[in-house]
C-alpha cells in the first residue's frame, strides 16, 4: 500500500465482510454431501495442495464449494481469491456454478462478482496491466492475431534468414512459415529461453531463430501488442526483476486455485508460484491422464512434480485424489481404465503417470447393457446407428449425441454428410467452415469488388495457393452478382471501385473497407440477411476480423497512396491466411442447438460430458509434435522431460482417454479402417456393434434431462445501458451480433486525455522515482497517442492533439498538490444482482480534507444542465451506489471534472445526489437491464439525428437515412 491514505485504501480494497457460515451450513444446501476426498479438497485451505481429479469426479463441484468456503466461512474477500482455468467456457461455468450455489446461502457478500475467475491469460493480463510501468495498455493478440502479425512482418522478421529461398530454411510457403514460426516463438517465450542461449546452442537454425525472436518481440512491443505467451513472459520478467511490484502483487491475492493444471506450461507455473508466495495457499487441480496441450507448450511435468517443486521451495504439499466417477457407466470406465493400463508408463526408470484410479459411483445402480461397444464400418453405418439411437429415443434430443474426432475437417466430414442425407443436422462449429456461409461469401464478394485484383491486373497471382484464395473471392463476387436482388448493390460496387481507381496521391475516399462494408448493408441481399440472427452474427464476426486486418495492416482509410497495396494485403495475406487455415464458426451459446448432433474435436470436448459419445479417428496414424522439444529441450530451465520415443504413445493415449471418458451412458468407438495399434487390445475386449442387443441398449440407457445453460451477463452503464437507451437496434447490432465499430466512429480525443490522466495517478500510486513533471507527462501523452494511432483509431489533427495535451496539463498543474491524496484510479466495481452482474469503473477515488471523493473526468467544457449532464449525473449516482454497496463506505462527494475548463473552480462540479436520486437511478438501470435480458430490441422510435449520423448502420436504417438527409 504505497499511498499515504493506506487506511482508507485498506477499507476500500478489503471491504465490509461478514463471517456467518460454517462449511456444514454450505454442505446442508447441496443435493448430495461431498465424499471424504472431496471434503479434503474443500476444507484444506492453507498451504499447497494438489488435487488429482479423474474424469467425472466432481472437480468443479469441489472447486465451487471450496471457493464458497473461503468467502463465506473464512471471510476472505472475493477480490483476493484467484480461480483460474483453461478456457473461457470453463471459467463461465465456474462463475455460474458459484452464483448458483451462493444463491442458496444467506449472507453471501454482494462483491462475489469480484472473484478473480477466468483463464490464466486473463488473470495474468490483469496483474500485468496493474503493475507493469509501461505495458498497461497493451492489446492482447489471440492465436489468429498473432499469425496475422507474423504474416504481415514475415519479411521484416526473417527476410534475410532464408537459405535456399525458404523461410529460415525450413518452411516452403509463407503460410506454413507463419504457422511454424508462431509455434517456435511461443515455445521460446514460454520456456523463458533467451536469444543468447539460442545463439550459444551452435545450431544454425536456432541461431537464425534467435534473430527472428528478437525482431518479433521488438515489433510486438513497439506496436503495443502482446501475444498470450508474451503476457506471461512479461509478467514473469516483472516479478523476477521488480521486487516492489512482486510484493504489491502478492499482497493483493491470498488464495489461488489453478484448474487443469496438467495443461499449464513452465512460465505459467513460475508466475503463479511467485504470486502465491510466501504463504503458498495454492491448490492445483488436474489429471495427468488428461494432459492434451503439449503442442501449445503445456507440460504434464507441472502436475506430476508439484510436490517436488514445493519441497524445493521449502513447503510440504498434500495430494488429494478424487477417484469416484459420478459420470459414466462402469463398463465405460472399465474400457478407458484398461486402455490406459495397456501402456507402460515407466520409461528409463521414471514413472510418467501419477498413482490414482477411477472407480464407479458405489451408491448408484447401473443398467445391465453393453455400455461400451466397438463399431467398425463406413460413415453410412455410423450414421445409421446414430439415426437408430435418435429415432428410438435412446436420448431426449439429438444434441445429446456427440461425435468426437481428432480433426472434424479431415475425419468427420463424410459422417456429417451421411447424417445430413438421413435428415439429421449436425452442429460442428469447429469444422473451419465459417467462410462457406452464404452471407459471408456475399460480404467477401463485396470486398473483392472493392479491393480485389481486377481480372486484367498483371499482379494478380495466377498459380499456387494464393491464387486459389483469389479465385474463391472472385467466385463469391460472381455468385453475388447473379443474385436476383443484387442489381443495385452491383451498380454501387462498380461505382465505388471507380472512385478508388480514380484516386490520386493525396486523395482519399474518407472511408475504410469496414466503412464500405457497412455502406453495402443498405442493399439486398446483404440487407435482408441482417434479419436472420445467425447470419447477422456471422456478418458481425466478419467485421471483427476485418477490423483486425485494418489494425494490423494499417488500412484505416483507402487513399491514393495505399490503394495499389490493398489487394496484396487483403487477399495474399489476410484472406489467404484465413482461407488456407479455415475459420471456425462463432460459438455464441454455451450449448449446442437442440435437434442437432454435436460434432467436435476431442480437444474441444475436454471438460464436457454427453449421454452418448462416438469416438472416431482411432484408425488414424498416431503423431505427436516432438521436433520443438527435441531441439529446444536442452535449453529448457528444467531440461527435457518425457523420453522422445515415448511421447507419441503417451500423448495419443491421453487424448483418447479424454474422448472416451466424455461418455455417460454409451460409448461407441468407431473406425472405418484398421485401428491404430494402440487401440487394438481395447477393441478386442469390447463387444462389436453387430453382436450386441440394441433393443436392450435403447431400452436401458437412462434419459438425461436437457439442462439449459444459465449465464449471468455483466452489464455496465456505459457499455450496455446507455447504448441500449440510445438505440435498441444499435445495441442489438454491436452488443448482441458482435459487429465491430468502424474506426472512423471512434473517439481519440477523450481516450488519450483519460489515459494520460490515469498515467499521472498511477505514477503517484506506484511511487515511481522519476519526478512527475510536464516533460514526463508529455512522454505519457505521446506514448498513448502513438498506441491509439497504431491500433487504427483515427488520429487527431495537430491542433486537436495540442488541445488534448492542454487538457491533461491543465489538470496536472491545477491539482499537483492534491495528487498525494489519490487513493485509487480506474476502480472496477462489480455487484451481483439477481439476473445480471452490475459493473462500473470509477475514474478516481481520492481523499480531500478527510472526505472521500469520487471523480469522473470529462474531456470537454463544463455542463451544468441538459440531457448530457443528466446522463453524467446518473453515472455518478450509480457509481455511488456501487461503492457504497461494495465497500460499505459512502463517498462524501461526487465530482464531475471538466478538463476543458481553464480554471479549476470551473472544472470541478460537485453533483448533489440524494438517497432518492440514487434509488431512482438504480431502479431505472434495472428497468433497462430487464429489457435487455428479455431481448427487447425492436426499434420503437428513432434516436436523435446526431446519433444516427455517427452510427455505422445509418446506411442500413433507411428511415434514419431519410431523416438525416443522406
Ligand atoms: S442508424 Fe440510428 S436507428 Fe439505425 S442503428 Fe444506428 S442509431 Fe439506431
Amino acid at each position: 500500500m504505497r499511498n499515504p491514505f493506506g487506511l482508507i485504501y485498506v477499507v476500500l480494497r478489503g471491504g465490509r465482510h461478514r463471517v456467518p457460515l460454517t462449511v456444514a451450513d454450505i454442505y446442508a444446501t447441496l443435493e448430495s454431501p461431498p465424499n471424504p476426498r472431496q471434503r479434503d479438497a474443500i476444507e484444506l485451505l492453507d498451504g499447497p495442495l494438489r488435487i488429482i481429479a479423474g474424469p467425472g469426479s466432481g472437480k468443479t463441484h469441489a472447486l465451487v464449494v471450496r471457493t464458497l468456503n473461503l468467502v463465506c466461512c473464512r471471510g476472505i474477500p472475493p477480490g483476493r481469491i484467484v480461480l483460474v482455468t483453461f478456457t473461457e467456457r470453463a471459467a463461465r461455468e465456474l462463475q455460474d456454478r458459484i452464483r448458483l450455489y451462493a444463491n442458496r446461502l444467506p449472507g453471501v457478500p454482494k462483491q462475489l462478482a469480484e472473484l478473480n475467475v477466468g483463464t490464466i491469460h486473463w488473470f495474468c493480463g490483469v496483474v500485468l496491466r496493474r503493475h507493469h510501468p509501461t505495458l498497461r495498455r497493451y492489446e492482447p493478440l489471440d492465436a489468429l492475431g498473432q499469425k496475422l502479425f507474423i504474416h504481415r512482418r514475415l519479411n521484416e522478421i526473417c527476410e534475410d534468414l532464408r537459405p535456399g529461398g525458404q523461410y529460415l530454411g525450413r518452411w516452403r510457403s509463407k503460410s506454413s512459415g507463419v504457422q511454424g514460426l508462431a509455434a517456435w516463438l511461443t515455445k521460446i517465450t514460454e520456456e523463458t529461453i533467451t536469444s543468447a542461449q539460442l545463439r550459444a546452442s551452435g545450431d544454425p537454425f536456432l541461431d537464425m531463430l534467435a534473430t527472428a525472436y528478437e525482431r518479433y518481440r521488438t515489433a510486438l512491443t513497439e506496436s503495443g501488442y502482446l501475444d498470450f505467451s508474451a503476457i506471461l513472459r512479461e509478467l514473469y520478467d516483472l516479478l523476477v526483476n521488480d521486487h516492489a511490484a512482486l510484493q504489491t502483487a502478492q499482497a493483493e491475492y491470498s488464495h489461488f486455485m489453478i484448474d487443469e493444471y496438467q495443461d499449464t506450461n513452465y512460465v505459467q507455473e513460475e508466475v503463479l508460484l511467485r504470486l502465491a508466495a510466501p504463504n503458498y495457499n495454492i491448490a492445483v487441480v488436474g489429471d495427468d491422464d488428461q494432459s492434451l496441450y503439449r503442442f501449445r507448450g503445456a507440460t504434464v511435468r507441472n502436475i506430476l512434480e508439484f510436490g517436488d517443486r514445493l519441497r524445493a521451495l521449502g513447503r510440504q504439499s498434500r495430494t488429494v485424489p478424487l477417484e469416484v466417477n459420478y459420470r459414466s457407466h462402469p463398463l465405460v470406465i472399465q474400457a478407458y481404465r484398461d486402455f490406459m493400463s495397456d501402456c507402460n508408463w515407466v520409461a528409463e526408470g521414471n514413472p510418467f503417470r501419477a498413482a490414482h484410479d477411477v472407480v464407479p459411483d458405489p451408491t448408484k445402480q447401473f443398467g445391465n447393457y453393453a455400455a461400451a461397444v466397438g463399431l467398425s464400418g463406413t460413415p453410412a453405418a455410423l450414421a445409421d446407428l446414430v439415426q437408430l439411437l435418435i429415432q428410438r429415443r435412446a436420448v431426449q434430443d439429438a444434441s445429446q449425441v456427440a461425435l468426437l474426432f481428432y480433426s472434424v475437417a479431415s475425419d468427420g466430414r463424410e459422417t456429417i454428410t451421411a447424417l445430413r442425407q438421413r435428415g439429421i443436422e449436425c452442429y460442428a462449429p469447429r469444422a473451419g467452415r465459417f467462410l462457406d456461409h452464404e452471407e459471408v461469401r456475399h460480404a467477401v464478394g463485396v470486398l473483392w469488388a472493392i479491393g480485389g485484383f481486377s481480372d486484367d491486373d498483371p499482379e494478380r497471382p495466377v498459380s499456387g495457393p494464393v491464387s486459389e484464395t483469389c479465385d474463391w473471392a472472385s467466385t463469391c463476387l460472381a455468385h453475388l452478382r447473379r443474385h436476383a436482388q443484387a442489381a443495385d448493390l452491383s451498380a454501387w460496387l462498380d461505382a465505388r471501385r471507380r472512385d478508388i481507381d480514380a484516386l490520386q496521391r493525396g486523395q482519399d475516399i474518407s472511408a475504410s473497407l469496414l466503412d464500405l462494408l457497412y455502406q453495402a448493408l443498405r442493399y439486398d441481399p446483404l440487407r435482408t440477411v441482417l434479419g436472420d440472427p445467425i447470419a447477422a452474427t456471422n456478418l458481425g464476426y466478419l467485421t471483427s476480423l476485418l477490423r483486425v486486418f485494418q489494425q494490423q495492416f494499417g488500412f484505416h482509410v483507402i487513399h491514393g497512396g495505399n490503394k495499389q497495396y490493398l489487394p496484396w494485403a487483403l487477399w495474399t495475406s489476410f484472406f489467404y491466411l484465413l482461407h488456407s487455415t479455415g475459420v471456425d464458426d462463432v460459438e455464441k451459446e454455451e450449448s449446442a442447438p437442440l435437434g442437432m448432433v454435436q460434432v467436435m474435436t476431442i480437444h474441444q470436448a475436454k471438460g464436457l460430458e454427453f449421454p452418448v459419445v462416438v469416438v472416431g479417428s482411432i484408425d488414424r496414424t498416431a503423431r505427436a509434435s516432438k521436433e520443438i522439444d527435441q531441439l529446444l529441450g536442452p535449453l529448457y530451465p528444467r531440461g527435457a522431460f518425457e523420453p522422445t520415443q515415448r511421447v507419441t504413445e503417451f500423448d495419443w493415449r491421453r487424448l483418447f482417454y479424454v474422448g472416451f471418458s466424455r461418455a455417460q451412458h454409451l460409448l461407441i468407438t468407431y473406425s472405418d479402417g484398421a485401428p491404430y495399434r494402440f487401440f487394438r487390445p481395447m477393441l478386442q475386449r469390447l463387444p462389436r456393434c453387430g453382436g450386441v442387443n440394441w433393443d436392450d441398449i435403447v431400452r436401458l440407457v437412462p434419459r438425461e434431462p436437457i439442462v439449459p445453460p444459465k449465464q449471468k451477463p455483466i452489464l455496465s452503464l456505459t457499455g450496455h445501458i446507455n447504448v441500449y437507451r440510445r438505440c435498441t437496434r444499435q445495441y442489438e447490432f454491436f452488443n448482441e451480433d458482435g459487429f465491430a465499430p468502424s474506426f472512423a466512429a471512434q473517439v481519440f480525443f477523450g481516450t488519450v486525455v483519460h489515459q494520460t490522466i490515469e498515467d499521472i495517478h498511477r505514477h503517484v500510486l506506484d511511487g515511481r522515482p522519476e519526478p512527475l513533471e510536464e516533460a514526463l507527462i508529455d512522454q505519457y501523452f505521446q506514448r498513448n497517442s502513438e498506441l491509439l494511432r497504431r491500433r487504427g483509431i483515427h488520429p487527431l489533427a495537430p491542433n486537436q492533439r495540442e488541445e488534448a495535451k492542454a487538457h491533461v496539463l491543465r489538470y496536472f498543474n491545477a491539482n499537483r498538490d492534491r495528487l498525494r491524496n489519490v487513493i485509487d484510479t480506474e476502480v472496477e466495481v462489480m455487484l451481483e444482482q439477481d439476473r445480471y452482474v452490475l459493473d462500473g469503473r470509477v475514474d478516481l477515488i481520492r481523499s480531500d480534507d478527510g472526505a472521500l471523493e469520487m471523480v469522473d473526468f470529462k474531456a470537454q467544457r463544463r455542463l451544468d444542465q441538459g440531457a448530457e449532464f443528466d446522463a453524467y449525473s446518473d453515472q455518478l449516482a450509480l457509481y455511488w451506489h456501487l461503492l457504497e454497496e461494495r465497500y460499505g463506505k459512502r463517498p462524501d462527494r461526487a465530482i464531475l471534472y471538466y478538463t476543458g475548463e481553464e480554471q479549476v473552480d470551473q472544472a470541478r462540479v460537485m453533483v448533489d445526489l440524494s438517497r432518492a436520486d440514487i434509488r431512482d437511478v438504480v431502479q431505472r438501470f434495472d428497468g433497462t437491464a430487464q429489457l435487455i435480458l428479455a431481448r427487447q430490441f425492436e426499434l420503437r422510435h428513432y434516436p436523435p439525428r446526431d446519433t444516427c449520423r455517427a452510427c455505422d448502420f445509418k446506411h442500413y436504417c433507411r428511415r434514419a437515412e431519410a431523416d438525416v438527409g443522406h
